[in-house]
């Protein structure tokens, strides 16, 4: 099972996919996750990518495309995936569309989870407040000000990737309001399951 899950930041796309891992036996591919990793070993990439994380602006195309492209090529992707993060413009849309065919793949479904957007301040205040309780570290992008320049970006450069799987059909709109567990069951309800 090929799957893509779009939606705002603190839709919890990363809620779900986790659990969809857990399901299908999936990996959960997030660009946020591997980008992190970089920025943590200092890669090229990751050193290319820190600023722009920290500002809560997206990473150059060519860039991200390139981690997919490598990253869904790895074994344990062969009998599927989630992404989660990916694609957030239209030309990593087009892109990834591109990497597929090429493998005489396709996705299986577009999922996005929708949200008020009053909500997702609230809610990303609050994951960093539970991360905090549990001892854990916040990301440095979830101060208020970087969260608003993710949702920017997000409203400018990746809701027209929705309109674009909206316009070839192949879109599935969930509440992403709802409880976790009703999120979950909209979600298996698409998949078949
Ligand atoms: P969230 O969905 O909560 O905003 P992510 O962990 O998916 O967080 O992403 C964190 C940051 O990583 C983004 O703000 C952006 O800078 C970068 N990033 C992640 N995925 C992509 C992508 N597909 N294209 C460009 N930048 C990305």
């Amino acid at each position: 099972m090929r799957l893509v899950l779009l939606g705002p930041p603190g839709a919890g796309k990363g809620t779900q996919s986790a659990r969809l891992q857990e399901k299908y036996g999936i990996p959960q591919l997030s660009t946020g996750d591997m980008l992190r990793a970089a920025v943590k070993a200092a890669t090229p990439i990751g050193l290319q990518a820190k600023a722009i994380m920290a500002a809560g602006s997206l990473v150059p195309d060519e860039v991200v495309i390139g981690i997919v492209a490598e990253r869904i090529d790895a074994p344990d992707a062969k009998r599927g995936f989630i992404l989660d993060g990916f694609p957030r413009t239209v030309k990593q849309a087009e892109a990834l569309a591109e990497i597929l065919r090429g493998k005489n793949m396709s996705l299986d479904a577009v999922i996005e989870l929708k949200v008020d957007e009053a909500a997702l301040l609230s809610r990303i205040e609050k994951r960093a407040s539970e991360t905090v309780a549990g001892g854990g570290v916040v990301r440095h992008d979830d101060s208020p000000e970087v969260v608003r320049a993710r949702l920017d970006a997000y409203r400018t450069q990746t809701a027209p990737v929705v309109a674009y799987y909206a316009t070839k059909n192949a879109l599935t709109s969930v509440d992403g309001m709802a409880p976790i567990a009703t999120v979950s069951t909209a979600i298996d309800k698409v998949l078949g399951g």
